[in-house]
Parts: C-alpha cells; structure tokens; sequence
C-alpha cells in the first residue's frame, strides 16, 4: 500500500482493525475523513473520547450505561427478581424496543466459546451468581441461537439449578445463528412468552 502517503496508511490501518471493515471499507472511510472539514473531524474525535471516558457497566446488570446504575435497573416499577440474560447490551436495547418485558437484565458481554478461547470466567458470570443472593425468581436466558449461546445457556442452567431459583430459556424460532438485536419485536415476544423450563 505504498500508493498512499504514510498517514493515510496508518488510518487505514486503524480502521481496519475496526469489526465489520475490510480494507476496501477502511480506505473508503479513510479518504472520507481526510475530505470532511476540520470542525467535523474535530467533532467526531471528541464524540467517541467522551463516550470512552464517561460510559461504564451499570453497577447491578452490566449493561453499558451513563450512570452508577442503568436507567432499567433504576426504575423501583421493573421486577427486579425476574433476570433475563442476554449476551449484550444490543440485546438488551431489542428487548427493551418490544416495551414489554417487566424485568431487570443481566449483561454478560459475550459467550462461551472454546473455540475462540472464551471460557466462562471471561463473561460476566461470576456477576450474575452474585445477584442471585437476592430475591430472584427467575432467570430467563436469553443468549442467542448460536453454539456459543447455546453452550452458554447450559452452563448458566446447570450452575443455577441447585439453588432452586426457576431457569428458563426463551422459545427456539429465533433464526439459528441470529443475532437477537435483527430480530423483530413480534419474534422475541413470541420467544420470551413460549420460554421453556430448563
Ligand atoms: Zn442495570
């Protein structure tokens, strides 16, 4: 890529290493950059500082939030001792959309994968052990279709089994492989309301 002047090899170098951008992606966003106005740059630059700087997991669920505790975990009306535990906080925004969930949520950032080399002390797992002290009812998982998910969901049930707290999984019928947050809001109701025992 010696076409390009080092600084824009470098910028394409750091947007590529960005989820979901190729190099052609990259060098087309690169290009982008150098051609908006300085204030715009400028602006953008200071966005995302400002969101690395005051974004943070909520104290009770995880999810990412701009406060000590996430406005769900916030609100005295949700039940607080049903838990449903989604992957992450893109789940959580597709659940929230539907309006009709009365819970709180448990964030885990991620699944289990031993292929990927990610065991279950890389998740927030330990979290949602500790939350079960309180007064919990129900856990609903709500990890997605895919192995991980499906590997995580069954790690999560044998470890809250023995406590004798109700585990449920949501209703298979989300797409295999689906990422929660693409599906509809009809789906995941339908999904959350045919939960089975676990
Ligand atoms: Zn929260």
């Amino acid at each position: 890529m010696d076409l390009y002047s080092g600084h824009i090899n470098k910028l394409i170098d750091e947007l590529s290493g960005l989820p979901g951008i190729g190099s052609k992606s990259a060098q087309r966003l690169a290009f982008h950059l150098i051609n908006m106005p300085k204030d715009k740059v400028d602006r953008l630059v200071k966005t995302i500082l400002e969101a690395k700087e005051n974004v943070r997991y909520c104290r009770e669920c995880f999810t990412l939030t701009d406060s000590e505790v996430c406005p769900v975990c916030a609100n005295a009306k949700r039940d607080h001792s049903t838990i449903m535990v989604v992957e992450n906080t893109r789940d959580l925004a597709a659940y929230e959309k539907t309006g009709k969930y009365e819970g709180v949520y448990h964030v885990l950032h991620g699944a289990i994968s031993p292929m990927l080399g990610i065991g279950p002390g890389d998740i927030k797992l330990k979290e949602l052990v500790a939350r079960l002290e309180k007064d919990v009812s129900e856990v609903i998982i709500a990890t997605n279709s895919s192995l991980e998910g499906e590997t995580t969901a069954m790690y999560i049930s044998k470890l809250i089994k023995p406590t004798g707290i109700r585990v449920t999984r949501i209703a298979s019928g989300v797409p295999v492989g689906g990422d929660l947050e693409y599906i509809d809001e009809v789906t995941l109701l339908r999904a959350l309301e045919g939960r089975t025992e676990l």
